[in-house]
């Protein structure tokens, strides 16, 4: 599984950090921030370990502006 996080759209209020711990608060620049990810063009990426699973499409649901995307292994969108 593998997740996305669009930095432009995010707002920061952070229910995302309440979902999954990789998600930190950037208080000071009002963004979430997705630890040990990679990005490209604005997008963090990165891979979610399978006892994330759950947590990682909890955060990509309660995201209210759809800055969290969640895909399974084949590319398939899964959350939202
Ligand atoms: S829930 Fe969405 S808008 Fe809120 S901090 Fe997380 S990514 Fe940003």
């Amino acid at each position: 599984m593998r997740i996305e996080y669009d930095y432009d759209t995010c707002i920061g209020m952070f229910q995302c950090v309440e979902e999954w711990d990789a998600f930190e608060r950037d208080e000071d620049a009002g963004k979430a921030v997705l630890t040990d990810s990679e990005e490209d063009g604005g997008v963090f990426v990165r891979a979610v370990p399978e006892d994330a699973e759950l947590d990682a499409k909890f955060a990509a649901r309660t995201c209210p502006v759809d800055a969290i995307t969640v895909y399974d292994d084949d590319g398939e969108q899964l959350v939202p």
